[in-house]
């Protein structure tokens, strides 16, 4: 297949699912990507591909979804793997950042111990939307100052402009709406 006819062939599998998980959001479904052993395969290589000579040191996936994509792309880049998770699940020391939602706040954080000093960085995540999250989880590389490489998502959802809160790095995603 051409890598045209591969990015259709998983946009195909990508569902729609109104109002979840909750009124007036339409969530992408990217499970079934992940039931079908080609496409996730090849949704791997094409999130890891413009980073294979990067010399990326360092995968940092977001939980959770950011973790079922994260861990193959570093196996193939010959990268380590480190998760950034949701409030009280890291049990060593943590840095943390707080980051604004459409109401209220929310906290993500990263074991203080688990970036070397100037190490690079690929954040993974499944989808992007208005970016706050993936932001957040550049501050928190920043401040246990990895250099962030990019960013890769197999989702964009380019009417959110989340790209522009990721200025000035390199982010790449394979299906956009
Ligand atoms: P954001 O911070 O707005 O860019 O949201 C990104 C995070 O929320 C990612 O971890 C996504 O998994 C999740 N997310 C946001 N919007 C959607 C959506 N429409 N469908 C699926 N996941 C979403």
């Amino acid at each position: 297949m051409s890598s045209k006819n591969n990015i259709k062939a998983i946009a195909k599998k990508i569902r729609d699912i109104q109002d979840f998980p909750k009124k007036g959001i339409v969530f992408k479904d990217i499970t079934p990507v992940l039931s079908d052993i080609e496409l996730f395969r090849l949704s791997i290589e094409a999130m890891a591909k413009p980073f294979m000579k990067q010399n990326i040191d360092v995968v940092v996936g977001i939980e959770s979804r950011g973790f079922i994509f994260g861990t193959p792309i570093a196996d193939k880049l010959n990268a380590a793997f480190v998760p950034i998770r949701k409030p009280g699940k890291l049990p060593w020391s943590t840095e943390n950042i707080e980051y604004e939602l459409e109401y209220g706040t929310d906290t993500l954080e990263i074991h203080t111990d688990a970036i070397d000093e100037e190490q690079n960085i690929l954040i993974v995540d499944d989808l992007l939307a208005t970016g706050g999250t993936a932001e957040a989880a550049c501050k928190l590389v920043s401040k246990v100052k990895g250099t962030i490489k990019g960013l890769t998502v197999l989702v964009e959802l380019e009417f959110l402009n989340g790209r522009e809160k990721l200025n000035p790095y390199n982010v790449h995603s394979i299906v956009k709406y």
